[in-house]
């Protein structure tokens, strides 16, 4: 062992080199000739990397690196092109979109006809009286300029119950026959935390229903997927991220089923990303009877927090806010669960050693979150809890102070500006400074992620630097232009601090001797790039545990 020693020593006097303690280990594959942002402070640049077994091996320059050779080590030459930690998404519903994408209409389309249409043709591939569904619909995005109606539904589609989300997933859309099959008629009350929307000429029903109302048709709505539609659902959504340039995801609204998914694709060689599976606390109880806990799994699949929901969504404008949307001075947003639901079931979570995320946009609702994480605290300290606060979307001073306390976690959406940014009117310019503060964020020492929570928001890495760093839609609209970020701030954010959200740092988020070889090759180098066309930069390769996942 003296001679691993020694030659550790050695290795460890030459500047900006770092090995990993398997000193007799041989690299494998040897990149050289890159720009390697490493995101290490200690080390943030680099030419070269050496990766054995999934790990890099060693990173520094050409020469040091390639001294390392042996026989029989690939070598690719990566011809100055700029490398990157691969990207964590930090809260996004990957497994879930993978299977809507087999079974539903994709329907972000830009007018009520193309969406009819596309309808229809699905009808006509569907046994009359059987279920069309459709997702990914945005009422903001259509050049009507207002939202479906049930009589749009009907008139498309008038012999099978038509249901469609709202891209946000928090409303959705039906036609009378599907009213009909979920029991609801012009006279059913709004349930608790939930809305069934009428026209106010008419006061029939409209079409929409909001939050718990959604209850009515998931009752009746056959989703039934088999184990191997999971399977293929994270099959398929795996190619779409690794395209992208993401080599990790947190599943935030996981379910048992989203977990074997990720086994059972992780085991047929399919899964191309790393999955932090969240559980919904519908599911708590079965989990502490396994003895199941957050971090169980390895770094392909691990076990995550527990998901709680306390408000409704930014871009369905039913977030819990303390002042009401702009022009509509009695809407204040939805609260989904109650502050002692919230604390009963976080308390079992927490005492059993769960990390706990919080679906949290509203001022309100990070407030009402807070209060429940510091109670928690207070009752029952735990070292390092990590509560997350998934969105954490509007905050102020007062808050952020508190988050800081408690070393809490927030997963702003990182696209929203940019590509939701005709929904940003109705919070107001004063608002939009406080809300996806990345720059507050940052400033008072708390580590925001990278989050696209997909399908509601996009998922591509380049659209979330640009969104964070200009603060600018895609029309050119400015909004909250004090959060913007510089674009080596928004790529931490976007790796490192993702695998701190995780409890991974240590062995992901950037690229450093020992971790793992998860990175992106991008076609030309951000940092110099002008932040308005970040977008734009092609994702050439993603590489994933030493193995391309992609390669354009
Ligand atoms: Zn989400």
């Amino acid at each position: 062992m003296t001679n691993v020693v020694t030659r550790r020593e050695f290795l460890g006097s030459m500047a900006g080199f770092a090995l990993l303690p398997l000193e007799q280990e041989k690299p494998e594959l040897i990149l050289h000739n890159a720009n390697v942002c490493t995101v290490n402070a200690a080390e943030p640049r680099a030419q070269a990397v050496a990766i054995a077994r999934g790990r890099f091996l060693a990173v520094g320059s050409n020469s040091d690196v390639l001294n390392l050779a042996v026989s029989g080590v690939q070598k690719i030459d990566l011809g100055g092109k700029t490398a990157l930690p691969g990207f964590i998404d930090a809260h996004s519903h990957p497994s879930e979109a993978g299977r809507l994408h087999l079974r539903m209409v994709d329907c972000d389309l830009r007018s009520i006809p193309v969406i009819q249409a596309a309808l229809q043709e699905r009808a006509r591939k569907t046994p009359a009286g059987e279920w069309v569904l459709g997702f990914k619909y945005d009422d903001t995005k259509t050049e009507e300029n207002r939202a479906l109606t049930i009589s749009d539904l009907d008139a498309a589609v008038p012999d099978h119950p038509v249901h469609i989300q709202h891209r946000g997933g928090h409303t959705a859309y039906a036609n009378s026959l599907a009213f009909r099959k979920a029991g609801i008629d012009e006279k059913t009350p709004d349930p608790p935390g939930g809305q069934i929307s009428h026209d106010p000429a008419t006061g029939k029903l409209s079409g929409r229903v909001a939050e718990s109302a959604n209850g009515y048709f998931d009752k009746v709505i056959p989703l039934n997927f088999t184990r191997e539609d999971c399977r293929e659902g994270v099959k398929l959504i795996s190619k779409m991220l690794a395209r992208s340039g993401i080599t990790s995801a947190t599943e935030a609204q996981g379910v048992p089923e989203d977990l074997r998914a990720y086994q059972d694709a992780h085991e047929a060689g399919e899964l191309l990303y790393r999955a932090y599976c969240f559980i919904n606390y519908h599911f708590l109880d079965q989990m502490l009877e396994a003895g199941v806990r957050t971090g169980l799994g390895d770094e392909w699949v691990r076990v995550g927090a527990i998901k709680l929901v306390c408000d409704g969504s930014i871009s369905e404008r039913t977030a819990r806010l303390s002042v009401p949307y702009e022009g509509r001075p009695n809407d204040y947003g939805i609260l989904v669960m109650t502050e002692e639901e919230m604390y009963s079931a976080g308390r079992k979570a927490h005492l059993a050693g769960w990390q706990i995320g919080t679906h949290a946009n509203g001022d309100v609702g990070i407030d009402t979150t807070l209060r429940v994480y510091e109670r928690l605290q207070r009752e029952s300290p735990r070292r390092d809890p990590r509560f997350r606060l998934e969105h954490c979307t509007v905050v102020n001073d007062e808050l952020i102070a508190r988050m800081k306390a408690l070393g809490a976690i927030p997963t702003p959406f990182s696209t929203y500006v940019y590509y939701h940014g005709e929904k940003m009117r109705y919070y107001g310019a004063d608002r939009l400074n406080h809300m996806f503060a990345l720059r507050s964020f940052i400033d008072a020492g708390i580590r925001p992620t990278q989050a696209s929570d997909y399908p509601p928001g996009p998922f591509e890495p380049m659209m979330a630097l640009q969104s964070e760093v200009t603060r600018t839609d895609s029309k050119g609209n400015v909004w909250g232009p004090k959060q913007r970020i510089t674009i080596e701030e928004a790529i931490r954010v976007g790796t490192l601090h993702g695998a701190y959200a995780s409890y991974e740092e240590n062995i992901k988020g950037s690229i450093e001797a020992g971790k793992l070889a998860d990175l992106v090759v991008l076609g030309r180098d951000p940092l110099r790039e002008n932040p308005s066309n970040l977008i734009t930069i092609p994702i050439e390769r993603t590489m994933i545990g030493g193995r391309w996942s992609f390669e354009a």
